[in-house]
């Protein structure tokens, strides 16, 4: 009898060294996966277009990617719709790709009948956005409470050219806090891929008044810079600008 009672706690206690090492050695649950949501911005009017909310389950920056408020600048909403697959860690990511999808469809600055989209938003603390187009988007920003706004552009000129009045191939930042430092990386990461000076981007601050960028950064105190690349590169190459760009931001906010 009482080598059965001893055989049976031996039992007992491998049974519960089992129990204990699965435990231990168990595969940790996934972390809480992030989810991916779409709404229509200027639903029901013919400017309707998609935004991308891509929610990590964790606590961090709202971080805002436009493309496409100029229909021409192809490396702009081609670069902002590659962004809505980012996986993050942390924060959300918000992606509005098309901004102007009317402009985007037709390859045009903007659609006629209607003036600059990037001259419509509010030019004073109280003012509004002009039209519905700008509306939708300015409530969207202040409705998912942005902290950081990329505004993905292009112009036809490298920046560093004294004869060009383009300021293509910059990042045009509104300073707010410590903005600064973040703003300078990105631009130092790109330029160390970039050998010839005049390629260069450059820091320019001060988004021209009316822009969705100067806007945000002075009346809600968004981060907020627009990114041009230069048309006189290949596509490829711009696209590559842009997303590094994005994906540095992204780092610098620990969000990849
Ligand atoms: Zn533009």
């Amino acid at each position: 009898m009482k080598r059965v009672s001893t055989k049976i706690r031996c039992f007992m206690s491998l049974l519960l060294l089992a129990f204990i090492l699965s435990t231990i050695l168990a595969v940790p649950l996934p972390a809480q996966a992030s989810s991916q949501e779409k709404v229509v911005l200027a639903k029901g009017t013919v400017y309707a277009t998609n935004m991308y909310i891509i929610r990590s389950g964790k606590p961090g920056p709202v971080v805002m990617i436009v493309g496409g408020v100029h229909g021409n600048e192809p490396a702009g909403y081609i670069a902002a719709g590659r962004m809505i697959n980012t996986e993050i860690k942390k924060g959300t990511l918000i992606v509005l790709p098309r901004a102007n999808k009317r402009a985007v469809e037709r390859s045009v600055r903007y659609y006629k009948g209607h003036g600059d989209l990037n001259r419509d938003f509010p030019t004073s603390k109280y003012g509004a956005a002009d039209g519905t187009l700008a509306r939708a988007i300015w409530a969207a920003v202040k409705k998912y409470d942005v902290d950081y706004l990329m505004d993905m552009h292009e112009g036809y000129n490298y920046a560093k050219l004294q004869s060009s009045s383009s300021v293509g191939q910059s990042l045009i930042y509104y300073p707010t806090g410590y903005f600064r430092s973040t703003v300078s990386s990105i631009v130092y990461k790109l330029n160390s891929y970039i050998s010839t000076n005049y390629k260069e981007f450059s820091l320019l601050r001060y988004p021209t008044r009316g822009s969705l960028s100067r806007a945000a950064g002075q009346y809600l105190g968004i981060k907020s810079f627009i990114f041009e690349t230069c048309t006189k590169q290949t596509l490829s190459t711009r696209l590559n600008y842009q997303q590094k760009a994005a994906k540095t931001l992204l780092s610098k906010l620990n969000m990849l």
